[in-house]
């Protein structure tokens, strides 16, 4: 089964902690993202499972053996690197075929495995062609297949997009997500692009100075953040200092009152909004003022000021006859939001 349980995993270099008792328990078919900024720990965490880095303590669990003291190979793990790593003198077969021959499978099954795995990437045509011959994004599916060809119970891929353009990026991204769920691949990614662990992770494992912050799904982490950082970090957030009154005001530390969603947890510390759930309005009487406005084609942004706090608010582009599209910067704006689009965050 392919199961991956990571169970206080911790790894010092020196005095200095990379990773700090990270816990994770991966289902069989599960794709979880590790996200973050640089030099949080992502990667060093991928490599403790891949084998690369040995924990300081801790415990790596495959499909129910401990596997921490064992070498990659015997891992049962497949992995695909950001810089593709591929063989340049050997053609695509024969990198995608590497890892069947170093397990010593016979040619016949080797070629079978190794024309299933290409299909399922979609390079069959390009099988006899060398990596400089392809374009960054076939290389990469060859690099997937290399991975997929020897069926791994885990599947580790190290910032797999970062070599693409954005374009190509979303487009790759829904196709390994694809074939991820197509195959029941248990999956763990490292990313520090939140889009892309948003779109392609079942849960998404947000860190920061090597330890776990929040772990959830994207609707967790974006609607429901643990604190600030996350609420910073996946997705756009304003976020503003003040304290909790009676259920539903937030008073911000400028004396003003604002609404906030009755939850009962945290009185002081941060109101948390995100800016496509601010509302924005001309209106001569308005508290708020448009300090700037950003024409992005489909989206607007406003960059506000209510009661001395700068506040950024995004919507789809107003048809040509709203009034907001007569708004220009230093008018007087309405700034509204239901409570619900504002929750208290306690402070860190
Ligand atoms: P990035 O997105 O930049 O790759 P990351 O989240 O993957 O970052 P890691 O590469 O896991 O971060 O590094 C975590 C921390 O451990 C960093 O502070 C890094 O400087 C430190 N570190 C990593 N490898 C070593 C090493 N061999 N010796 C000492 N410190 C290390």
């Amino acid at each position: 089964m392919g199961t991956l349980l990571l169970d206080g995993v911790s790894k010092r270099y020196g005095e200095a902690t990379a990773v700090a008792r990270v816990d994770l328990d991966i289902r069989q078919g599960e794709l979880v993202a590790l996200l973050g900024p640089s030099g949080c720990g992502k990667t060093t965490t991928l490599r403790m499972v891949a084998g690369f880095i040995e924990p300081t303590a801790g415990r790596v669990v495959i499909g129910g053996r401990d596997v921490t003291r064992l070498p990659p190979h015997s891992r049962d793990t497949g992995m695909v690197f950001q810089s593709y790593a591929l063989f340049p003198h050997m053609s695509v077969a024969d990198n995608v075929g590497f890892g069947l021959e170093m397990r010593k499978v016979g040619r016949a099954e080797r070629d079978r495995r190794i024309a299933e795995a290409l299909r399922l990437v979609r390079l069959d045509a390009l099988s006899d062609r060398l990596p400089r011959q392809l374009s960054g994004g076939q290389q990469q599916r060859v690099a997937l297949a290399r991975a997929l060809v020897v069926s791994p119970a885990v599947f580790l891929l190290d910032e797999p997009l970062s070599n693409l353009d954005a374009k190509l990026r979303a487009e790759v991204g829904l196709e390994i997500r694809d074939l991820q769920k197509r195959l029941g691949l248990t999956t763990l990614m490292v990313t520090h692009d939140q889009d892309e662990a948003l779109a392609m992770a079942d849960r998404l494992v947000v860190m920061e100075h090597g330890r776990v912050l929040q772990v959830g799904s994207a609707e967790d982490l974006y609607e429901r953040p643990a604190n600030t950082f996350v609420a910073g970090f996946v997705g756009r957030c304003n976020l503003l200092a003040g304290t909790r009154e009676g259920t539903d005001v937030f008073r911000l530390a400028s004396g003003a009152a604002v609404p906030c969603a009755p939850d009962a947890t945290a009185r002081g510390g941060m109101l948390a909004i995100r800016p496509e759930r601010i509302e924005v309005a001309p209106d001569p009487a308005g508290a708020g003022r448009l300090k700037a406005l950003t024409y992005l084609g489909a989206r607007t942004e406003y960059h506000l000021e209510l009661a001395g706090e700068a506040i950024v608010a995004v919507t789809p582009t107003p048809l040509p006859d709203d009034p907001r599209r007569r708004l220009a910067a230093g008018d007087p704006v309405r700034i509204t939001w239901v409570p619900d689009a504002a929750r208290v965050i306690p402070l860190d």
